[in-house]
């Protein structure tokens, strides 16, 4: 199929793209490269061994350019991931995540309509359950978010349920990413946030590396097993592959799947295993708890393993060991 995909440079997109390769698909990106970079797409071409890439730089939310883009090629499929996601950033420039993240999407759907695409597949966040107490199953009633970037994933959620109500022939699955880290074995595609980082692995990776002097641990007193925050990380490789079975698996109406891995860690935990697997000290500091954080967060992975068979099979030591291999490649190449 040809697929196109917002976003494909990105962290999540360009894993996500060498999946789609991998399994014989065509893809057709577009982003915007305002936070990711062009030589990606040759480093896909380098893992895949493919070249069947058409690239568009481009701003999903321009619609005249998205539908020359549509005129221009058969689009079979939509994976949707381009978006802002600086959950910080969103709550001082509310504006501009709110039109960002939710023109995009609105924008695709309208490409669907137009150009009879039935498949859509959208990357959401589990921060759309708010403070709800895990493990988070898909058919629980939302929490409330605390941030506009989360609000922009619930309202894309709503948009594309709405969509499929109006459409019911449309076939979208909308993915509820819990906390995507690790990169691909090869070390050549990975997360590389621009600045200081907010997310705990890329901010252990510049603390190993010396570039960030310590790690600040946010909160050491949360109902947990040893006070940290706990959360369900999965490998942004198995996190690809679990796209590939949702568009693979499509079927008509709206279907809304979890992609973690099922299991809690702690802060503590993530850095004693960063430590011990890549043989590098991580110091740290405990500090204030992060003003809208939850104590606890995982999935119910049962219903995509039960309806499409996939379920996460890489641990916590191939995370911490592929995060950090991808960082440092990137520092000596
Ligand atoms: N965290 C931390 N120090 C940091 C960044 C994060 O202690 O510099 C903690 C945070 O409080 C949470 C966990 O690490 O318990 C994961 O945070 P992240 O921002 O990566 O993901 P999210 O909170 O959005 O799930």
């Amino acid at each position: 199929m040809n697929i196109l995909v917002s976003g494909g440079v990105g962290f999540i997109g360009s894993h996500v793209v060498t999946e789609l390769l991998n399994a014989g698909h065509n893809a057709i990106i577009v982003d915007d490269l305002s936070n990711s970079e062009i030589t990606t797409i040759d480093r896909i071409k380098q893992i895949t061994g493919k070249s069947n890439i058409l690239f568009y730089q481009e701003d999903v939310t321009n619609e005249a350019t998205m539908k020359d883009i549509f005129s221009k090629n058969q689009i079979d499929g939509i994976i949707h991931l381009a978006g802002y996601k600086s959950v910080g950033e969103s709550v001082s420039k509310p504006l501009l995540y709110y039109q960002n993240n939710i023109l995009a999407t609105i924008i695709l759907a309208k490409m669907c309509l137009e150009f009879n695409v039935a498949n859509f597949v959208f990357s959401s966040s589990a921060t759309v359950y708010g403070d709800k107490l895990s493990p988070l199953r898909e058919d629980m009633v939302l929490g409330s978010t605390t941030n506009p970037y989360g609000e922009s994933k619930v309202i894309s959620e709503k948009i594309l349920s709405d969509l499929v109500d109006a459409h019911p022939s449309l076939k979208v699955s909308i993915l509820r990413y819990f906390n995507p880290v690790g990169a691909h074995s090869s070390g050549l595609i990975g997360e590389k946030p621009k600045g200081i980082p907010n997310n705990l692995m890329p901010y252990i990776t510049m603390v190993a590396s010396g570039q960030l002097d310590q790690l600040k641990i946010f909160g050491d007193d949360y109902d947990t097993v040893d006070g940290s925050g706990v959360r369900d990380y999965i490998h942004v490789v198995d996190l690809a592959k679990g796209h590939l079975v949702a568009l693979e698996g499509l079927k008509q109406g709206l279907s809304i799947y979890n992609l973690g891995t099922g299991r809690g860690t702690s802060v503590f935990e993530l850095v004693e295993t960063f430590q011990r697997v890549n043989q590098v000290g991580i110091p740290y500091q405990i500090v204030e708890r992060r003003p809208g954080d939850i104590a606890t967060c995982y999935a119910d992975t049962s219903k995509i393993k039960n309806e499409l068979g996939w379920e996460a099979k890489l641990s916590i030591e191939d995370m911490v060991r592929d995060s950090w291999r991808f960082f440092a490649k990137q520092e000596s190449d």
